[in-house]
């Protein structure tokens, strides 16, 4: 027999029902169950412990580079398990990030399995921590008795258990350590929220660096008792077809960034018939699908909801996991808001220093509760920065509620919120009027320095292919921009590109973009 400590997420695996289908590997079909999960886990949690000669890891981190899949969730949950700090590296991770991560946080082991990239990364030298390999699982078979594991007492539930850098969007990434208590916090919230359970079937197209694809799309499934199937790279065209195999197991919960979602409407334009038909059945079959991390376009969010689905938004970040959240049943569309605050999380605006309690007006969102997460890793000044003095985490993030309370998202204090001639301008704002242009594909909305105005908006633009082929015309634009938005929220500059670049999670480091397309303006 294998020992696994009690936490939550161990209760709740080992109360599933042992030979019920926990991951998919999408292009396999490879599938593995709840029984095998719990027992690679327990295994994978003696192996440590014998590695690093102890029998706590107490918050020794350990990363672990491991493709989506199977392995991965071992991975995770086997450090858990043994008690230390887990270290998501991605393949997609680039190496740079690969190797910052890997100093930063000063793993004791870097783990992986024998063909990764890991390999070529992290060669065998005095200055990368020691790689350690497990073996690759073979898929179960259905006749797989699942290993006796038996409880030891509990960890801590305010032990370190993860660590997840921030997306670096408008810093240096930064290492944020969530507890078992955050994680669990986290995840059993949206189980409630999200009414998942195990006859959910969720299909999991995101990195796994994020809390989206970490906690959102593997943890809190997990937690419910349903199946995680994962196809990794997203790629529209593979994430279609098997929307319509209809000789697998129908998907009831996709999660993805806002760009995934205006991709996969692409490809639907393209797809043939009968796929096409297939395809816009299957989204009006889904339970439920969930789109953040970045703001989504009410354009997105209609085309999608054209096909028949309907499209949830929620708000989150990587110190506090989820934090707003439109509410189910989703009787009425609300585009642009991403909702109230999740059960179990305090949410208030902030302005000036005293609680915005008007509707419409701005302030930053400040948020308490279990979800909140521990410290930034050795940034003891910068965690308490972050937090006022009565406990509440300062978001960074501006917002307004309506009359029911709903929160709609202005964008980062720091880059989005621009200030001109005295005015205050959301980028966001702006940025959702030129996207309901139809010669608009993509819009970031920056505000430059301007010796006269403090700052002026300006815009980076991709066009659809009808502005393309109408010959994009600024001052018609701008002409149709002052119907929508007052005068001064009109971009004075325009750039047009053929892509913008964005991260995995379909953010824009603004600063850096500024830099690359407006440096030389004066
Ligand atoms: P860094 O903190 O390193 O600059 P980051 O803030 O982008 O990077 P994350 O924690 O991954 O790192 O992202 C959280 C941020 O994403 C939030 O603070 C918010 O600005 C943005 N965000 C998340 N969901 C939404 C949403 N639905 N609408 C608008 N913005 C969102
Ligand atoms: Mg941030």
């Amino acid at each position: 027999t294998e020992t696994l400590p009690q936490l939550p997420i161990f209760e709740a695996l080992s109360s599933h029902n042992p030979r019920s289908t926990a991951i998919v590997h999408s292009e396999s079909g490879d599938k593995f169950t709840y029984g095998s999960l719990l027992s690679d886990t327990a295994k994978l949690r003696r192996k440590l412990l014998e590695k690093a000669k102890v029998d706590d890891l107490q918050e020794q981190r350990i990363a672990f580079l491991v493709e989506n899949g199977y392995n991965y969730v071992v991975s995770l949950l086997g450090i858990f398990a043994a008690g230390g700090i887990a270290v998501p590296l991605h393949p997609s991770h680039p190496s740079k990030e690969l190797h910052y991560v890997a100093k930063n946080s000063a793993p004791t082991f870097i783990l992986t399995t024998p063909n990764s990239k890991a390999h070529q990364v992290f060669p065998p030298s005095s200055s990368s921590p020691p790689i350690l390999n497990f073996a690759e699982h073979p898929p179960n078979k259905p006749h797989d008795v699942p290993l006796q594991v038996d409880f030891s007492p509990a960890l801590d539930p305010l032990r370190g258990a993860l660590m997840i850098y921030t997306s670096g969007t408008t810093a240096a990434p930064k290492g944020v350590v969530s507890t078992h208590k955050n994680l669990t916090t986290q995840a059993t919230t949206l189980v409630t929220a999200w009414e998942m359970d195990k006859d959910d079937h969720l299909l999991h197209v995101l990195p796994l660096h994020h809390v989206h694809g970490i906690v959102n799309a593997t943890l809190a499934p997990l937690f419910a008792g349903g199946t995680v199937e994962y196809l990794f790279p997203f790629n529209a065209q593979n994430v279609w077809s098997r929307f319509v195999d209809t000789s697998r197991k129908p998907i009831s919960l996709f999660m993805a960034v806002p760009t995934i979602y205006s991709r996969l409407i692409d490809s639907y334009e393209t797809l043939p018939e009968p796929t096409r038909s297939a395809g816009k059945k299957n989204v009006s079959n889904l339970r439920l699908a969930i789109s953040g991390s970045a703001a989504l376009p009410a354009s997105t969010k209609q085309k999608w909801e054209s096909l028949g689905g309907n499209l949830l938004e929620r708000y989150g970040m990587t110190e506090i996991g989820m934090a707003l959240s439109q509410r189910l049943p989703l009787t009425d569309r609300m585009a642009n808001s991403v909702g109230w605050p999740l059960p179990g999380v305090e949410a208030r605006l902030l302005s000036d220093g005293l609680e915005v309690t008007e509707v419409g007006q701005e302030g930053e969102i400040q948020i308490r509760g279990d979800n909140v997460f521990r410290e930034y890793w050795q940034k003891e000044e910068a965690t308490k920065k972050e937090f006022t003095e009565d406990g509440w985490f300062k978001t960074g993030d501006v917002a307004v509620r309506d009359e029911r309370g709903a929160y709609y998202i202005k964008g980062r204090a720091s880059v989005d919120i621009i200030k001109s001639g005295g005015e205050k301008i959301s980028a966001l704002e702006v940025e959702r009027e030129l996207l309901e242009l139809l010669q608009i594909a993509e819009a970031v909305v920056v505000g430059l320095e301007d010796r006269n105005w403090g700052q002026r908006v300006a815009a980076v633009l991709v066009l659809t292919p009808q502005g393309k082929s109408e010959e994009f015309d600024l001052v018609k634009m701008r002409g149709e921009m002052k119907n929508r938005v007052a005068g001064y929220k009109v971009p004075r500059e325009i750039k047009i590109l053929e892509a913008i670049p964005r991260n995995q999670m379909g953010k824009v480091n603004k600063k850096e973009l500024v830099k690359k397309v407006f440096s030389g303006d004066k």
